[in-house]
């Protein structure tokens, strides 16, 4: 065991009293830039309703009893009954992260409780600074270790289980903002996901000030047209003395899975954002690449998603938010490529090649989920009811 790692776990035993009474820590399970999660054994869960099971039943789970945020240390290992070990995380939150923040995170935790597919909240415990939120433990194996191997039944059957979660997260007006793998924790041997972290998650609407792309369609015709006319003076390159105000966005989430929305600095996303996220993993699934998109800033990830579409369809999406699209780079093409072709080359697959009917579903309905206007991308609800998300039923 690496020293730093059983010091950590020292620490964290010390910080909270009663701990050890409650939990037996096992192993570190994960780091991230907010959090640092374990496994350990909740000793004293019969206190809690016991009649669900962590690791097995996460999607019939009942609304976790949820108990108030705070010390606990009432029952005492040493009279427990025994039985059938039962598992949790606890995720320890950084102390860098701001209060708001870790507030945030545990209330729309509470808010989504008992949604389906989304991994509950136990509760959680606050030592001056130090927060560790609880969660039941749920069985995983690395999206690494499995995207190859699968089926689009098996693929469906994964997305169904996403996109249930994502209904229930978008009907609560939550946007997640960080999909992607390690975040949906998804064990193949029982079919089952949990949507995990919910640490840059925001409600819909917060801090967000009118952007373009909600213009009625009439407005926006009318504008495209006059800035067409004015636009006969050529105006190449970047101007000298921008005196613009900078637009400011919220850009938080992982790198190669932001909507281009996102990238275009939209000042009012909407849960959208999260079906364009499902969709990246969609791709790498069906091209067997893992991480698909590869760029290290949003300029480059802006290349990226233009040498999908085409320089056409990118200036549209601009547009829409009131940015200008232009490019120089040979690669990118006017047209672009479908993503049936993207799928097949990726695939060591002649282009000639006909496709299998339910792989081309996967495909039509990745379009939908990769649409580049977000108004009109698909949405968690309608996708459930997508054919090739209805192969997902068992
Ligand atoms: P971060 O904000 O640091 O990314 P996450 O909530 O995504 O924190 O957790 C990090 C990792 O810890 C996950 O990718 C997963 O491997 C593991 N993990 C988190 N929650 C659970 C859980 N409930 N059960 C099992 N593993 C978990
Ligand atoms: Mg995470």
């Amino acid at each position: 065991v690496d020293p730093n790692i059983q010091d950590d776990m020292e620490k964290l035993q010390d910080t909270f009293p009663g701990f050890r009474q409650q939990y037996r820590l096992i192993k570190r399970i994960g780091e991230g830039t907010f959090s640092t999660v374990y496994k350990a054994e909740d000793l004293v869960y019969d206190q809690y309703d016991n009649s669900w099971d962590y690791e097995k039943e996460s999607d019939k789970w009942a609304p976790p009893p949820l108990r108030t945020y705070g010390r606990n240390s009432s029952s005492s290992a040493t009279t427990r009954p025994r039985r059938k070990p039962k598992y949790v995380a606890i995720k320890k939150i950084y102390v860098t992260s701001s209060p708001t923040r870790i507030l945030n995170e545990l209330d729309l935790l509470h808010d989504l409780r008992g949604c389906t597919s989304v991994c509950p909240l136990i509760t959680a415990f606050r030592e001056t600074d130090q927060v560790i939120a609880i969660l039941p433990y749920f069985r995983h194996a690395d999206f690494r270790e499995y995207f190859r191997k699968m089926t689009p039944t098996d693929i469906a059957i994964y997305l169904r289980s996403l996109f249930t979660a994502l209904e229930s997260v978008h009907r609560h007006k939550i946007l997640h903002r960080d999909i992607k793998p390690t975040n949906f924790l998804y064990d193949p041997s029982t079919k089952r996901g949990v949507l995990v972290d919910f640490g840059l998650a925001e409600r819909e609407g917060s801090e967000c000030k009118p952007c373009l792309c909600h213009e009625d369609p009439t407005t926006r015709r009318n504008r495209l047209r006059a800035a067409h006319l004015n636009s006969s003076v050529p105006h190449n390159g970047y101007p000298k003395q921008d005196t613009r105000p900078s637009r400011r966005a919220n850009r938080a989430g992982t790198r190669g899975f932001r909507a281009p929305e996102v990238l275009f600095k939209c000042t009012e996303q909407t849960t959208k954002i999260d079906i364009w996220s499902a969709g990246v993993i969609l791709l790498t699934i069906l091209s067997k690449r893992f991480p698909f998109f590869n760029s290290a800033d949003d300029v480059e990830a802006m290349v990226e998603i233009a040498t999908i579409f085409g320089i056409k369809r990118m200036r549209q999406a601009g547009q829409l938010h009131g940015c200008m699209f232009e490019t120089t780079i040979p690669t990118i093409g006017t047209q672009g490529f479908s993503f049936e072709r993207i799928i097949l080359w990726s695939t060591c697959r002649d282009t000639g090649v006909k496709m299998p009917e339910d792989e081309k579903l996967a495909v039509e309905f990745l379009a939908r989920c990769m649409e580049l206007d977000p108004a009109r991308r698909i949405s968690a609800e309608d996708a459930l009811n997508h054919p090739f998300l209805q192969m997902g039923l068992e």
